[in-house]
Parts: C-alpha cells; sequence; structure tokens
C-alpha cells in the first residue's frame, strides 16, 4: 500500500467525522430507543419491552410487565412472582411455624420479599376474619389492655398477648415465618404471598400459597388486674379476672407471695378455684409482694406482673387478766378435742386418705377438697405434697430453668457408664450406674445429649426430664435426676431390664398365659390413670414405648414433646389436602381417628391407643394392620374396620379394645375404668378361659383390606406366612380351618 499525501489524509478523516455524525443524529428503529435525541447511540430494548414506533425515546413494557420506580430505563421490565411453592407448617400447641420455598417465577427480578396474611376461622369451613381484628385473635383484645404498637416489624399489643410474626409479617426475606399466641384449638388460614418492587403496579390479583391449620391446647394466658379488698394486719383478700385467654376450662389459680424485702429465701402458694382468694397468716405491717397465675390441664400460664400490698400495722396488745385466762382455757379445750378425735381415729384403723386413692375419674373430680391448701417452697426447693396437675415445661419462659425446678442436678462423678443398650431421640441410650452420697449403687439408665446440638435441642431433650420429674406412680418410669452442669447433659432413670415391650413380647412369643398378659396391661392402664388425672397426654402410647422390669412390671415412658413429631419410625406424615393436618408426624396405626384428622389429641385419644396396646401385648408385639399403608390404615379405620381380636385373645380383651375404639371419644372408656374391668378380669379368670369367644367382634373385622394377597394365597398356611401369623398354624389346623374358605366364613361369622 501506497503513503497517501498529507491533503488526501485530511479529507478522509473529515469524511469519517461526517458519516458517524449522521448515523448518531439518526432516528432510532423499530426495537431500538435512544433517551435523549441528538447524537447519542441507539439502544435495543430491553427484555419484556418494546418501540412501536421509529424514533423512540423509550421502551415501553409489554402488558404484564413494569419497571418499578427505581429502575433505569436500560432495565428490562419485570412483572410480579408466583406464588410460594412447598409449603410446611408445624403447629405447636398455639404458635405455627412455616416454611416454604421460593416460587418457581421470580418475575425476573431478585428483590424477592413475602408476607402473611392471618385468617381466624370459627369452625369446620366457617367464616374465617382477620387475626387481628376477630376478638381473641390477636390476644383477644383485652379491654383496657391498650395501644398497639409496631416493635421491630412484630405486632404487639401492650399488656396482652397480641398474635405475633417471627421475624416480621410483610417484608420477610427469608421464607419462614413463626407466628406464635394464637388461640387454643382453633382453626387458622394463612396465606403466603411472594412479592417484589413491581408487584403493587400488577392490577392482576396476588397469588398466593393456602395454608390452613387447627392449634393445639395451650396454658391459659396472663392474669390481670388484681385487685385487693379488706387488707388487715395479718390477711389480705385479692380479686382478679380470668385471663384474657383461659384456652380451656381454668381448675385453679396459684396465688404466689413472699415478704418484698425476703424473696430470696422463701415464698408461699396458695390455691384457690375462684377468681378471688383471703391470704392470711401474713406478718402486720409487712409488704409483701403477690403473683397469681391460672391452670388448665394443659398446664399454668405465666404469673402476673407483681403487685405489692402492705399489711396494717399491730395493735399494741392490751388484755387484762381475765382475757388471758379465757384464751388459755379455748386453747387447752381445744388440744383435749383434738387429741380425742385423733385417738379415737387411730383405733377405728382410719388414715390419711394417700394422694392417688383421692382421684377420681376425670380432672374436675379432682378437687373434692377444700378450695385453698397451701403448698411452702422453701429456699427455692419446692416439695409437691399435693401435686395434682402436670405442668408443661414449656409454658416456663425458660424451659431449662423447668428442670432445675422439677429435677434434681447430679454430679457426673456420681456416675458410672458401662454400656450402650439403645439409640434415642437426642443421641445414645446407656446403661450405668449411680452412687448417691451415703447409698448403694444403682442401676441406672442415662440418655445422653449427643455433641453439636442446638439450644432448642437441648431444652427439648430436658423438656422430657421435667416432665418425668413431675410424675410418682409404679407404672411411670422414675427420673433420677439429670447432669446438666457438664458434657454429655444425661438424664438419669431407673433401669428397665427387659428393655421396651413390643421387643419383649417378641422375644417371649406365646410364652405367657393370659392372666399374664392381663397383667402387664393393667399396669399400663395403672399407669395411664395417673397421667391422665394429672392432665397429661401421652400422644405415643405404643408398646415401644413402655418399658418393662425385670419383675415384669410395665411403665409409661417416653415424655418427650417433639418425638411425636420427629423421631417416632412409626410417625407419618399427613398433608391437609386428605386429613387436614398440617405438617408434622403421627404414628398413624395407634393414633384416634380425631387426633389424626384434627389433632385433637385428648385422655380419649390416649385410651385409642391404648387398645392397640392391648392389640400389640395380645398378638406378643405383632404390628398393628400388618403390612397396610398408613393411608389404608386411615380409611379403613374411617369405614369402621377394626382390628380382629388376634389368635387366642379371649372374648373380654377384644371386647375392651373395640370399646377403646369408638368413634365417638365420649364413648371410649376412661383409663380408671379400664383399671376396673382388668381387675375385675383378673379376679374372675374364667372370663379369660374361653377361647371359642375369640371371633365374637361386634364390628366387622379388617377384612381383605388387612390381607391383601388373600387372593394370591393357595392354602390357610401360605396366607398366614402372608400376614406373618405362621406362628397360629397348629392353631387353624386344629381348629378345623383347613380352606381359605373356612378362613373367610369364620371371619364372617
Ligand atoms: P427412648 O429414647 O426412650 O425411646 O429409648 C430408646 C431405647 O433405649 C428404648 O427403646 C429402650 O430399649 C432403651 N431404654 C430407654 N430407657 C430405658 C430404661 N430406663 N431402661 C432400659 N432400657 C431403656
Amino acid at each position: 500500500m501506497g503513503v497517501q499525501s498529507p491533503s488526501l489524509q485530511s479529507s478522509l478523516f473529515t469524511l469519517f467525522i461526517l458519516s458517524f455524525s449522521l448515523s448518531l443524529s439518526a432516528a432510532c428503529e423499530m426495537g431500538f430507543y435512544k433517551p435523549v435525541a441528538g447524537n447519542g447511540l441507539c439502544g435495543k430494548c430491553p427484555h419484556h419491552s418494546h418501540s412501536e414506533t421509529r424514533a423512540a425515546l423509550s421502551c415501553p413494557c409489554d402488558s404484564n410487565y413494569y419497571r418499578a420506580a427505581d429502575d433505569p430505563p436500560a432495565a428490562p421490565c419485570s412483572r410480579p412472582p408466583s406464588a410460594p411453592v412447598n409449603v410446611i407448617s408445624s403447629v405447636n400447641g398455639t404458635s405455627v411455624n412455616l416454611e416454604w420455598d421460593r416460587p418457581q417465577d421470580t418475575g425476573g427480578r431478585s428483590d424477592l420479599k413475602y408476607s402473611v396474611l392471618c385468617q381466624k376461622c370459627s369452625g369446620e369451613g366457617g367464616p374465617c376474619g382477620d387475626c387481628a381484628s376477630s376478638p381473641g385473635g390477636a390476644g383477644g383484645g383485652k379491654a383496657g389492655g391498650g395501644a398497639s404498637a409496631s416493635v421491630g416489624g412484630m405486632v404487639e399489643r401492650l399488656g396482652t398477648a397480641a398474635v405475633r410474626f417471627v421475624p416480621r409479617q410483610t417484608g420477610l426475606t427469608e421464607p419462614w415465618v413463626t407466628v406464635l399466641n394464637l388461640v387454643a384449638h382453633t382453626n387458622y388460614s394463612f396465606r403466603l404471598l411472594a412479592m417484589n418492587a413491581v408487584t403493587h403496579l400488577s392490577n392482576e390479583p396476588s397469588t398466593y400459597a393456602l395454608v390452613n391449620i387447627t392449634t393445639n391446647q395451650a396454658a391459659p394466658s396472663e392474669v390481670m388486674e388484681i385487685r385487693q379488698q379488706n387488707t388487715s394486719q395479718n390477711s389480705v383478700i385479692l380479686l382478679w379476672h380470668e385471663p384474657n385467654q383461659p384456652n380451656g376450662v381454668i381448675l385453679e389459680y396459684d396465688i404466689k407471695y413472699y415478704e418484698k424485702e425476703n424473696e430470696a429465701h422463701s415464698y408461699s402458694t396458695l390455691k384457690s378455684k375462684n377468681t378471688s382468694a383471703r391470704v392470711s397468716g401474713l406478718k402486720p405491717g409487712t409488704k409483701y409482694i403477690f403473683q397469681v397465675r391460672a391452670r388448665t390441664s394443659a398446664g399454668c400460664g405465666d404469673f402476673s406482673q407483681n403487685v405489692e400490698i402492705q399489711t396494717g400495722k399491730a395493735a399494741p396488745l392490751r388484755y387484762n387478766t381475765m382475757t388471758i385466762i379465757w384464751i388459755c382455757m379455748a386453747l387447752v379445750s381445744g388440744l383435749v378435742t383434738f387429741l380425742a378425735i385423733f385417738i379415737c381415729r387411730k383405733r377405728q384403723g382410719y388414715t390419711l386418705p394417700h394422694y392417688p386413692s383421692l382421684l377420681h375419674c376425670g380432672y374436675s373430680k379432682a378437687f373434692q377438697d377444700s378450695d385453698e391448701e397451701k403448698m411452702h417452697y422453701q429456699n427455692g426447693h419446692v416439695s409437691f405434697p399435693d401435686a395434682r396437675f402436670y405442668i408443661d415445661p414449656h409454658t416456663y419462659e425458660d424451659p431449662c430453668q423447668a428442670v432445675h425446678e422439677f429435677a434434681r442436678e447430679i454430679e457426673a462423678s456420681r456416675i458410672k457408664i458401662e454400656k450402650i443398650i439403645g439409640s434415642g431421640e437426642f443421641g445414645e441410650v446407656c446403661y450405668g450406674r449411680m452412687r448417691l452420697p451415703g447409698k448403694r449403687d444403682i442401676p441406672v439408665a442415662l440418655k445422653t445429649l449427643k455433641a453439636g446440638y442446638t439450644e432448642k435441642q437441648k431444652r427439648d431433650f430436658l423438656a422430657e426430664a421435667s416432665i418425668m420429674a413431675q410424675f410418682d406412680h409404679p407404672n411411670v418410669i422414675r427420673l433420677e435426676g439429670v447432669v446438666t452442669q457438664s458434657k454429655p447433659a444425661m438424664i438419669i432413670t431407673e433401669y428397665m431390664e427387659n428393655g421396651s415391650l413390643d421387643s419383649f413380647l417378641r422375644r417371649h412369643d406365646g410364652q405367657f398365659t393370659v392372666i399374664q398378659l392381663v397383667g402387664l396391661l393393667r399396669g399400663i392402664a395403672a399407669g395411664m390413670t395417673y397421667l391422665s388425672d394429672l392432665g397429661y397426654i401421652h400422644r405415643d402410647l405404643a408398646a415401644r414405648n413402655i418399658l418393662v422390669n425385670s419383675n415384669l412390671v410395665c411403665k409409661v415412658s417416653d415424655f418427650g414433646l417433639s418425638r411425636v413429631l420427629e423421631d417416632d419410625p412409626d410417625a407419618a406424615y399427613t398433608t391437609s389436602v386428605s386429613f387436614h393436618i398440617e405438617g408434622g408426624k403421627i404414628p398413624i396405626r395407634w393414633t384416634a381417628p380425631e387426633a389424626i384428622a384434627f389433632r385433637k389429641f385428648s385422655s380419649s385419644s390416649d385410651v385409642w391407643s391404648y387398645g392397640v396396646v392391648m392389640w400389640e401385648v395380645t398378638s406378643y408385639g405383632e404390628r398393628p394392620y400388618w403390612n397396610l399403608t398408613n393411608r389404608d390404615v386411615i380409611k379403613s379405620v374411617e369405614e369402621g374396620y377394626r382390628l380382629p381380636a388376634p389368635m387366642g385373645c379371649p372374648g373380654p380383651l377384644h371386647t375392651l379394645m373395640l370399646d377403646c375404639w369408638q368413634k365417638d371419644r365420649n364413648e371410649r372408656p376412661r383409663f380408671c375404668q379400664i383399671v376396673t374391668v382388668l381387675d375385675k378380669l383378673i379376679r374372675n379368670p374364667e372370663n379369660l378361659k374361653s377361647m371359642d369367644t375369640l371371633c365374637s367382634l361386634n364390628s366387622p373385622p379388617l377384612m381383605e383390606r388387612a390381607i391383601p394377597d388373600f387372593s394370591s394365597c393357595n392354602s390357610v398356611n401360605d396366607w398366614l406366612d402372608t400376614i406373618k401369623m405362621s406362628r397360629y398354624k397348629d392353631h387353624f389346623a386344629a381348629g378345623g380351618y383347613q380352606t381359605l374358605g373356612h378362613v373367610i366364613s369364620m371371619n364372617q361369622g
């Protein structure tokens, strides 16, 4: 290429500049835009926008796409996100935890946020209203409750428990929320919306994920507005209102009081069935602090705010000699009368009633003595001479405090771990020996908390100890103490040589007499009578959760609150679609239909489970409903089918099972009645002998459904193998059941 002259070079440059300026000032084509007319370059319309004419200065968004106020013109248009997906809810008493996945369509933006709308619904399919506005919804809107305030995104209503959303109700950046302070035993509906910066620009109705839940029982809310009346030198009358959210029938109120100057040393409590109490025996001219809390079968509510009351000053005593003589005479005659009554009763063999015998069936009847009774707490140590109601440790603000209130701390050096015997939800279960000062060493079972636990896991782990520590019955596993001050944390219980009942029965298949089996069942029923009288609902009563000691005494165990949801291999997830349950795991084969469908757990649902335990015991650890799927179990039970009597099971025992499996929970016997029936059978063993009552079923047996491969079986033995009942081959042969036809007609008989 030759060298150009300087004049040619300068004209080429001028031509280039001219053509460049022409292109800059040219109008943009369709699909392109230039924000300012002039020399700028044309840009392509961003995603989901367009320009329908030439020389466009901007690209408007396609229909249903938007640009947020902060979006630059060069930003693509976007749209609202679709609804969140895969919502999982887990109800815990009166709170619910909701978790979900990101929407499938984020609308082309990354500024995704979530909001929760909460509605409280009256009854099944009844109308729903906003949680916050419905009475009792946002804390029940207590009169005088005070102003509403929004603190850190959580709705708070001063002085009363409002529905709370943690971390907040709107503008959630993480896909979860916990909703607290809902009303017990109530249906709620939650709508989960995903939003972004263009959601408010769209006229389309927002899509949402819907979750329906039913809350469970909960302790009552705080007692408010305590007033005093007639304060004298030695006594005061207190009055208060029923808590805003009783969440059940209030069984009693605890009144706690102590001298203001003396809090650390001791405090006393008084119980009252009414919303008033007379506190007597106070010191004159002394300041006292009073607090009141309500108690239902679900546990205790929080104590009220402190109320300070000063008793009246003592007037100087001015007794004349005559008055003193009268007082002395009255005291002496009182003492003589007391001694006379005492000696007389001793002669008649009268003893003070022992606690369990005082209790009758049902909670309300537990109150057959005086309205008010005193319990003393000294130096922070509590004795429970009259403990009548189980206290849910989760009603404590700090559940770790509960464990130390109920259970004794044991130094780790007092324990020698010898071997691992099983594995629990939180870690290994070991056998070991414990030696307390001045005592012989005793065998113990040690449940350990595995390393790397979370704070919540530790709380749940220790909650079981707090629950167990409140029980004292020969058929309920006994807590020896806890180790919390060193690692690993441990729960120490009495050692049960024969382990869990289900495996024990399987190991000893066919080796017990009917009377022995009824004896095992009687023990379990006695333990459950005690627990239900205390208001404790087990929820996972099954042979695997009963322990057996070397004397064949059965003891109810497994009181972990979370185990039903997490631990139990027989627990199954259920879905709202089929059974109105959100999240959570339930041991379907052992659980009453109303507890599966509506989470209505009660002592009556425990009775249903007890019926299944009876079946497990009389079939030597057979799996209830054999190989039926959980779904089929639910369907069959709902259609009225019930487990047939196991081979060799006497008719009266099966009749009792069927009573436990009454659809209407009010028709089921109570545990104390079950104990009575079993006692009668033990006393009259001839009723247990008759084998021919074996299949006298009141309701149809679990027919072909329970035996899915019936048609594919060629013989009775084949069929027995299929349903894992081979051990009954001889019984069937001896009974003349040689063909499947015979078996079918036996079932229908
Ligand atoms: P758990 O976590 O209570 O279900 O316990 C797990 C397993 O450890 C049980 O199935 C029993 O085999 C065993 N186990 C638990 N507690 C005891 C005990 N007190 N005595 C003997 N074995 C126990």
